[in-house]
């Protein structure tokens, strides 16, 4: 097996992080590790148990959020979550939460702010630390999220930090969303909730998204997905020495 080789790559969401990581994977042969996905099973066997996955979080009132906290916690430290890749099925990686398949289910809106919910109890996060880490340090691996490069792996090989206009972002999720065949919110609505998680994610208290010290960054927002995995991969081979 290759020495191990970390590459983080962190950014807030629609910067293109999971399209640039896992095309930037293909072309390395690294393990591309999506952790947003294990916040999102989290979100999404919570809402699901609950009844809410058409209505989100949100649904639950004031008195009824120390208890369903507790349940994302115990959800959390209980649930065996697994990636697959099945290249001839699918090229991406498919996600298991105790040997189900959940994939097709945690990319909608409501998984999307219940994931930013879920991510921001300590608890949870504390959960899926030694999971990120595992799979990381199994070969050479890009892990993308928002506290890679700062909480799960500080020594990461190459660290990048992808930006993008609030509205490219938003334009960009709603094409996503669009040809994904969901039923897809409006523009405005896809930019407020982008912002709502943006805050969430930037003002929490336990591992809040933001640029590691270290950490190469790159304005997205006048650039193709191409223009930025050339970027990267340069970056990379170059620190490879490939
Ligand atoms: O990356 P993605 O948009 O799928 O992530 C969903 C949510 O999971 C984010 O908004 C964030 O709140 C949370 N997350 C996190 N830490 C990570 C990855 C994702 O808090 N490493």
């Amino acid at each position: 097996m290759p020495s191990p080789f970390v590459i983080a790559i962190d950014g807030p969401a629609g910067t293109g992080k999971s399209s640039a990581t896992k095309r930037l994977a293909e072309r390395l042969g690294f393990v591309h590790v999506d952790t947003g996905a294990l916040y999102r099973a989290i979100a999404y066997l919570l809402l699901k148990e609950k009844d809410l996955l058409e209505t989100g979080f949100d649904s639950f009132t004031a008195e009824q959020i120390p208890g369903v906290e507790k349940r994302a916690c115990e959800i959390a430290a209980t649930t065996k979550l697994r990636f697959e890749r099945k290249p001839k099925l699918n090229p991406s990686n498919r996600i298991f939460a105790n040997e189900v398949d959940i994939t097709s289910h945690i990319r909608t809106p409501e998984i999307s702010m219940g994931a930013s919910r879920v991510s921001a109890i300590p608890e949870v996060r504390k959960a899926l630390v030694s999971l990120q880490r595992t799979m990381g340090e199994s070969g050479r691996s890009i892990l993308e999220g928002r506290d890679i490069g700062t909480v799960i792996f500080p020594d990461a090989n190459v660290k990048f930090f992808l930006t993008a206009s609030i509205s490219e972002r938003a334009k960009r999720r709603l094409a996503e969303l669009e040809a994904s065949g969901a039923d897809a919110p409006s523009y405005e609505e896809i930019k407020r909730q982008i912002a709502a998680r943006d805050q969430g994610d930037m003002t929490r208290a336990v591992a809040p998204l933001r640029r590691a010290d270290d950490a190469i960054e790159l304005d997205t927002t006048n650039y193709t997905l191409d223009e930025v995995v050339d970027w990267m991969e340069t970056q990379v081979r170059a620190k490879l020495k490939l």
